[in-house]
């Protein structure tokens, strides 16, 4: 089979700069996808991490002027991954994230932004770059929402294009006084074009204009077309409904990985559990919990915000001490959410521990050294630290929502179905129906073969990116050939 080329999009990118699972996402599959004949290069925005990680990069193009300044396209590659870096110093060298100054606030022009980023990649799909001309633009979520829009009124030949929407709630809406600073005709101004709702619509345009359409779970799939789920797309994400498919998110299995992993305490693999007493006593060490291997230690690591329900877990925390639980959370994000973990953890000293902040070593100690891994979203588009959890026999209490019913098979269903059961799930998502799930599993947790069980399904689950890589490599191939057809 002949190599597709693609080119793929994305704000951000593990492990040079990363926010959340996007970026996970993003480092990973472009590795998969080459073991499926296919030929990634990522485009990402010259933030000053992504330059420091590409020392020695190549100029591929120079622009005297792109939205506001001079810009050049460099090429290089870092961990494995073939990188496209816009250089743009007066859009990206900045201190902060991706989004945002270290004030937390996010940037003023990230319109402008993101829309270079978009043009940029609009632009090595014209060919730009004659030494990787595309079969596929690939944007990721509403950063890179414009590149399909620019294709589109740009007319010419072009290559196809993948829009994966990894979360609803991030849209890129932007004052219409804007579109001649995102360089998009007038005429793109309706509700067939970059309109929504009055603003410039970044994810709308790429929802509206991409020949595909993805998102990370077939159950979030079939949940953004509906009204609630699609946050204000449902009705255009129905009409478009035959190009739109769900394909799960991996993880990499060579960064969480129990039988190699550097940040934890004791390696361990299906055939070696016990050795995870060892990362629990050092879990309950380092955060200042009670000694007890027999308390069902929960984990939790989390962006604190609406989202991921965690509100409803804060709920939840005398009933998770009273019945002899520990609770260890690592996150940040919503003050209120921190002050209120914080406070808690104080009330509950040996019983419940609090980090607040962002630390990828805690997190793989966390996956290694507790009982259960709890995920509560209101809402959740895959999730990737159930799948994490499910790899380091951490047992998942996760809500039946988006990815996390697609991942966790509770110990009633699969009673049902007869299928091998990994975790526990809840709905509604209420404070009531998620205590329910935390009884259960409480009351599961002293049954150790029971449990093992579990563990051991859990850890052999398919959570590669393999497969999932494959679908992607076909919904390439498939998308190529019916533009073939057209033509
Ligand atoms: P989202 O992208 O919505 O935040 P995901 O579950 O898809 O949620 O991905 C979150 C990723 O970020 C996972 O890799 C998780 O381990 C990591 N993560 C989240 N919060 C933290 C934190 N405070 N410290 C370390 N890693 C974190």
């Amino acid at each position: 089979m002949t190599p597709l080329r693609v080119v793929a999009v994305a704000s951000e990118i593990y492990p040079i700069i990363k926010t959340g699972g996007l970026a996970d996402v993003v480092g990973a599959l472009p590795i998969a996808l080459h073991a499926c004949g296919i030929e990634t290069r990522t485009l990402v925005p010259g933030y000053p991490d992504v330059l420091a990680a590409l020392p020695a990069a190549e100029v591929l193009l120079e622009w005297a002027h792109l939205h506001g300044g001079p810009v050049r396209l460099l090429g290089g590659s870092h961990a494995g991954l073939d990188l496209l870096v816009l250089d743009a110093p007066h859009l990206f060298a900045r201190p902060g994230n991706p989004y945002a100054g270290p004030d937390g606030r996010d940037w003023p022009d990230n319109g402008v932004r993101f829309a270079a980023l978009s043009r940029m990649a609009a632009e090595i799909g014209r060919g730009a770059v004659r030494s990787f001309v595309p079969d596929i633009v690939h944007a990721h979520d509403w950063q890179a929402g414009l590149a399909p829009a620019y294709l589109h009124y740009a007319g010419g030949p072009r290559p196809c294009t993948v829009m994966t929407v990894h979360n609803m709630a991030f849209q890129g809406k932007f004052p219409p006084e804007m579109l001649d600073a995102f360089g998009l005709p007038s005429r793109s101004f309706t509700i067939h074009g970059v309109e929504y709702y009055g603003m410039v619509g970044f994810l709308k345009a790429g929802l509206q204009f991409a020949d595909r359409i993805t998102t990370v779970s077939p159950t979030y799939a079939v949940e953004i077309q509906q009204d609630e789920g699609g946050m204000g797309l449902g009705g255009l994400l129905r009409e478009r409904s035959k190009v739109l498919s769900g394909i799960l998110n991996g993880i990499d299995s060579s960064v969480w990985n129990p039988q190699t992993d550097p940040h934890i305490a004791a390696r361990f693999s299906a055939s070696e559990l016990q050795s995870r007493a060892a990362n629990k006593a050092a879990l309950q060490r380092r955060l200042g919990l009670e000694a007890s291997p027999d308390a069902l230690l929960l984990g939790v690591i989390s962006r604190l915000s609406w989202q991921k329900g965690l509100d409803l877990l804060l709920e939840n925390v005398s009933a998770i001490v009273n019945q002899g639980m520990q609770l260890a959370l690592l996150g940040s994000g919503d003050p209120d959410l921190e002050r209120g973990y914080q406070a808690a953890a104080k009330a509950n000293p040996g019983r419940m521990a609090v980090v607040i902040g962002y630390d990828e070593a805690l997190a793989h100690l966390i996956q290694a050294g507790s009982d259960a891994l709890v995920v509560p979203s209101r809402f959740e588009p895959c999730g990737l630290t159930q799948l994490c959890a499910l790899r380091y026999g951490a047992v998942p209490i996760v809500s039946g929502v988006g990815g996390l019913a697609d991942t966790v098979i509770d110990v009633a269903e699969a009673d049902m179905a007869g299928g091998a059961p990994t975790g526990f799930r809840f709905a509604p998502v209420t404070v009531e129906s998620l205590a329910g799930a935390l009884r259960r599993a409480a009351g599961f947790f002293p049954d150790k073969q029971a449990w093992r069980r579990l563990q051991l399904n859990g850890m052999s689950t398919d959570v590669s990116w393999r497969d999932r890589a494959g679908q992607y490599a076909a919904l390439y191939r498939d998308a190529v050939a019916s533009r073939q057809n057209q033509s």
